[in-house]
């Protein structure tokens, strides 16, 4: 790790054996993620077999808890874990934690039987680890992210058979979708609203449950954005989470675990971008000095550090909420709508700091700048934080 991050890293406040987690992250990032990153962007094959190490050495879901295999990790130990997961590479990152996320909802509302099934899957057990929550569709997206109507929004249905539900319907922008090992499947019971919406669990395999194409994108190639049709998809009762009808608490409560990390990595990516424009000003030089003594490159780095800094500070604070066991929805929409804007502008203006270099491929700030947009579209787009926000703020929080 550079050295002027070293006050930035904010682990002064976890666990030793939860460092070392961060540590192993870091070194990860730094043999695999940044060269299988570049490939994957560059249109390579998809690293399928990197997501799956990083998972086997239990990255994906430190949340899951010792009793079920995993490391039982805190929230803020398992932001800056993912912190360290998105310097590497965002794209990489979002497909590794996704199994964080599963591990996060099942622990939340799964049976016995159902923890003891999928945890220590999600946790790295076997190989058959990784992880997808598919809630939005072709005629819907920002809808399945927040609670505002009671409109039927949710397409895909699970209509009652013998001895199960048969789902149909489809999903698409999916994180891993449609080649994961473990899917969580928002779908419609009946025609009553969100009251209806039950969460059911799909395996790979599972008769009728169909990858889509894989959806080309203007960045985050390093995470694989898919497609799952569900055709005539039998499944039994025990595969729906919780009670009917809880799908949507169940999923309020993923994506304000959810938002904290993404944000994290987000970060993480921002702060690779800080860094490589640092080093590169220390480096550079015209009109005989290094560019980072001309005040306006210094004010820049100054900018997009100060950034980071409170991003990280909204990170964790989020993450924190969560550990005590309290509802973080609303400091992770600040975190969500923060982080993703700071990585929008930081990797914008480490860019610029490199001047044509920076604008070549020569140098990773493009593809950054690329990946970094979608910190302010998934898991809620910004204008659906801000939402989160005022409806906290009309409540009295
Ligand atoms: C790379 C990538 C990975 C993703 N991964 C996942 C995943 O793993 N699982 C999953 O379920 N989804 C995933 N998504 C989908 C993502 O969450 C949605 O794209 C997002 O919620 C927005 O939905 P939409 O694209 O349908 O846009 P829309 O909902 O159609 O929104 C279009 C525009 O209208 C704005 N808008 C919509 N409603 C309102 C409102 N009420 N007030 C103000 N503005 C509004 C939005 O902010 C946006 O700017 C992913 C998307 C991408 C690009």
């Amino acid at each position: 790790m550079g050295a002027e991050v070293v006050g930035m890293t904010g682990r002064e406040d976890i666990a030793t054996e939860e460092r070392a987690l961060c540590d192993i992250a870091h070194e990860f990032a730094k043999s695999r993620l940044r060269a299988a990153g570049a490939a994957a962007d560059a249109g390579g094959a998809y690293p399928w077999d990197v997501v799956r190490d990083a998972i086997a050495l239990g990255l994906g879901a430190p949340n899951v808890p010792e009793s079920f295999g995993g490391a039982g990790t805190g929230a803020r130990a398992q932001a800056a874990m993912m912190e360290e997961l998105g310097w590497g590479n965002f794209g990489l990152a979002a497909s590794i934690g996704a199994s964080g996320v599963v591990a996060a909802a099942i622990l939340h509302a799964g049976s016995t039987a159902q923890k003891e099934c999928y945890l220590p899957r999600l946790a790295g057990a076997d190989g058959t680890g990784v992880g997808a929550l598919a809630l939005t569709e072709p005629e819907g997206g920002s809808e399945m992210e927040i609670l505002l109507s009671q409109d039927q929004t949710v397409r895909t249905r699970a209509t009652k058979t013998a001895g199960g539900v048969r789902l149909s319907g489809a999903k698409r922008f999916i994180t891993n979708g449609g080649q994961a090992d473990v899917t969580l499947v928002l779908a419609s019971e009946g025609e009553g609203g969100p009251k209806t919406w039950s969460l059911f669990i799909v395996e790979s395999g599972d008769p009728g449950a169909i990858s889509g194409r894989r959806i080309p994108t203007l960045g985050l190639r390093g995470s694989y954005t898919g497609e799952i049709q569900f055709e005539d998809c039998i499944l039994t009762e025990d595969r729906r989470l919780g009670a009917p009808g809880t799908g949507m608490a169940t999923v309020l409560y993923a994506l304000s675990v959810a938002r904290p990390m993404a944000s994290s990595a987000a970060l993480g990516l921002a702060r690779a971008a800080y860094e490589e424009a640092a080093q590169y000003a220390r480096e550079r030089r015209q009109f005989g000095v290094p560019i980072i003594t001309l005040q306006q490159v210094g004010a820049s780095l100054a900018e997009m550090r100060t950034r980071l800094d409170a991003a990280r500070l909204l990170v964790r604070a989020a993450a924190g909420e969560l550990e005590a066991g309290r509802d973080a929805s609303l400091p992770a929409a600040e975190a969500k709508l923060f982080a993703g804007e700071t990585a929008v502008q930081v990797t914008q203006a480490g860019l610029q700091v490199l001047g044509g270099y920076g604008f070549t491929q020569e140098f990773p700030l493009e593809m950054w700048v690329r990946d970094a947009f979608v910190a302010r579209i998934f898991f809620g787009t910004a204008e659906i934080q801000r939402l989160e926000i005022a409806r906290g703020i009309q409540e009295g929080l």
